[in-house]
This record gives C-alpha cells, sequence and structure tokens, in this order.
C-alpha cells in the first residue's frame, strides 16, 4: 500500500502553494499594510502588567464577552447586529466557506482581489468563480449579475477598499450585487479605518450582508483578531464552526485594553492617511511611475521593469510587495504600505534611484 502525500492528501491541495510570506529581517518592512507605528510607551506599560496578571493557566473566555461589548461600542455596531470574532479575518473567511460549502457550490470573487478569498474556497472544495474588474479597477456590475445568475454563488466577497488596487468600489454597485444575489455577500472592510464609507449602517437593510473587520490594518497585526458583524440568524450557525477558544486570552485582555482609549490608533491612522497624500505626491513626481488611487494604507503602482526596480529595492533595504505574477491586470504592478515620515521618504529616494539604475 502506498503511503504517501500523492495518495492522501487532496489533489488540489497538492496543486497549491502555501502563502507565502518573505523574510524581512534587517529591511524596511513596507509590504504588508502594517502600521508603522508602535503603541505609546504608556500603552505598552499597560499590557507589560496586563500579560503579567493573565490567567494563562486558565482557557480564555470562550464567548469574549468583554472585548465584545468593548468593540461593539468602539464600531459602533447598529443595534440588533452581532459580532463573530476569528483568529484574524482569515480564520472567519475559512469559517464562511465552512459553513456554505457543498457539491457544487460557489463562491464568487473578483480579480484582483485578497487572495485568501480563492485560497479557501480550494480548502472547502467550492467551486471559486472569478470575475475580472473593469481595467481602471472598478467593478464591473453587468459581469457580476452575469455571473450571480449564471453561477449562484453561496457566498461573495467584496473588499472595500480593495486590496491591492487600493479603490473603494461604487457602492450602488455593491448594492445591485447584494440585491441580486441569494447567497451571502460579505463586505471585507479590513482597510476601513484609512476610507470614508462602510456598510455597517447598511446591515439592517439587506439581509444577506455581513461586514467584517480586522484589528490588523488599525495597528494590532501580531494579535490576530478579527470579527465579522451581522444578524444573529446567520452568525449563531457560523459560530458552530468556530474552535472553541479561537481568540486567545492575551489577545481577549490586550485588544479590550488597548480599545479603551481608541484615539490612540485612531491618531496613528489619521497620521497614515497624511503620509499617504505624501506619498502619493512623492510617487506622482517620479517620471515613469503610475500610481493608482487609493483609500486603504497602500498604493499600487505601475513601473517599467517593475521585477528589477523590485530587486533593486530590495537590496537597497526596503520590501515591498511584487504583484507581477499575481493577475495579468497587475503586469509591472508594486504595491508599497504607507509608513512613517522617514521610510517613505527612504522608499521615495531608493525607488528614484532603482528606476535610474534599471533604465
Ligand atoms: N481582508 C483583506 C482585504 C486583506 O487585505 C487582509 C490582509 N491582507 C485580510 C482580510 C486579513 O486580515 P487579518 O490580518 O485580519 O487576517
Amino acid at each position: 500500500m502506498d503511503k504517501t502525500p500523492e495518495t492522501v492528501i487532496r489533489d488540489e491541495v497538492r496543486a497549491i502553494t502555501a502563502y507565502h510570506v518573505p523574510d524581512s529581517r534587517g529591511l524596511i518592512k513596507l509590504d504588508a499594510m502594517e502600521n508603522p507605528y508602535g503603541l505609546p510607551a504608556k500603552v505598552r506599560a499597560g499590557i507589560a502588567e496586563l500579560a503579567a496578571n493573565a490567567s494563562l493557566n486558565r482557557y480564555p473566555d470562550p464567548g469574549a464577552s468583554d472585548l465584545k461589548a468593548r468593540l461593539r461600542k468602539v464600531m459602533d455596531v447598529p443595534d440588533g447586529m452581532e459580532l463573530l470574532l476569528g483568529n484574524g479575518s482569515d480564520e472567519l473567511i475559512q469559517i464562511l466557506g465552512l459553513a456554505v460549502t457543498r457539491p457544487g457550490a460557489v463562491l464568487m470573487g473578483v480579480e484582483p482581489s485578497f487572495v485568501v478569498f480563492r485560497m479557501v474556497a480550494t480548502f472547502t472544495g467550492m467551486r471559486y468563480a472569478s470575475v475580472p474588474l473593469a481595467a481602471d479597477f472598478s467593478l464591473d456590475l453587468p459581469r457580476l449579475l452575469a455571473t450571480v445568475h449564471e453561477h449562484r454563488p453561496a457566498l461573495t466577497f467584496i473588499a472595500y477598499p480593495n486590496n491591492p488596487t487600493g479603490n473603494l468600489f461604487n457602492a450602488e454597485a455593491i448594492r445591485a450585487l447584494i440585491e441580486a444575489s441569494s447567497g451571502l455577500v460579505v463586505v471585507d472592510e479590513a482597510y476601513h479605518a484609512f476610507a470614508d464609507k462602510s456598510f455597517l449602517p447598511e446591515l439592517a437593510r439587506y439581509p444577506n450582508l455581513l461586514v467584517m473587520r480586522t484589528l490588523s490594518k488599525l495597528g494590532l497585526a501580531g494579535l490576530r483578531l478579527g470579527m465579522l458583524i451581522g444578524r444573529s440568524e446567520w452568525l449563531s450557525e457560523l459560530d458552530k464552526l468556530r474552535l472553541p477558544y479561537n481568540v486567545n486570552v492575551l489577545t481577549q485582555r490586550i485588544a479590550a485594553y488597548v480599545l479603551e482609549t481608541p484615539e490612540v490608533l485612531d491618531t496613528q491612522a489619521a497620521e497614515i492617511r497624511r503620509q499617504r497624500t505624501r506619498l502619493m505626491a512623492g510617487l506622482e513626481a517620479l517620471s515613469g511611475v503610475h500610481p493608482f488611487p487609493s483609500d486603504a494604507n497602500f498604493i499600487l503602482f505601475r513601473v517599467p521593469q517593475a521585477e528589477r526596480v523590485y530587486a533593486r529595492l530590495k537590496s537597497r533595504g526596503i520590501l515591498i510587495k511584487n504583484l507581477g505574477g499575481a493577475h495579468p491586470s497587475l503586469a509591472d504592478c508594486l504595491r508599497v504600505t504607507v509608513g512613517t515620515f522617514e521610510e517613505n521618504d527612504q522608499f521615495l529616494s531608493a525607488l528614484q534611484q532603482s528606476l535610474l539604475q534599471a533604465a
């Protein structure tokens, strides 16, 4: 008997490659949409004390009730709506796939968008229906509606703003999509802190809408906390697939504590938005560089010989994201996360030198 992965592991799993995270040691890290600022000393001291006193011999509160109460306030969750917490929003995407998969069930996403949507379709044995964005990265509504009618997706993800393109889609187009869908539509607001718009106030209007958020881009990526917000009819079903104790003791306590003073992270988000404006102006000033508009904490830009430019930036100590191979519409595209004032300046000057060298 053949006791090998070839005979035991599913073909579609063996066919994919693992989510790749490059080694960033020693580099200025502008590749992963993290907040570049640390927490203030006072908050860090508070966290140290919390961690010292946390009962790590005990399992966490399975319902994370203190943290949920805090999140409800800070995010202004509409009355009557519930919260489901995940180990990052990645875990919530997986829970959603697990909940709706059945033979032939379809997960719909736009391309290019966040790669985990497609990955989860594979993990959970769903068919993936991909709808290309228009050339300017806006939603192609006629094509989306045609795909809804043809494939009847059980689950659709729309990132708002979108990653890796950075833009906010037209809200009316998203509403039309929600109305046409008989399945769930999840509006993923991972980058909400850097945009002015949200579908949270629309939950009451649409029975098949859920909104997803995360603390990752706001400044707590290391804690791993994502949340799904919506009607209890949906969330109580999804909750059955959540593994017990998925949000650990330290995450629960530290997130609740940091969010006692939400203005700390809000101030940083406001500074990141200011830096985004500066970074955008810097990119626009470089000849040959074509940045795309952004409502997120990163900027996608097209540049000749992007592969070489990426490698040269890295050799100058700066790590960004090369999207060249990710999708045909992203040929020669790179994505830079908004850093601190100094990091952005270092990036811009390294980019300028890399362009001269690449020419
Ligand atoms: N949604 C989108 C659109 C993202 O870009 C990301 C992170 N790159 C996530 C969700 C995952 O975030 P988390 O850290 O909460 O798992």
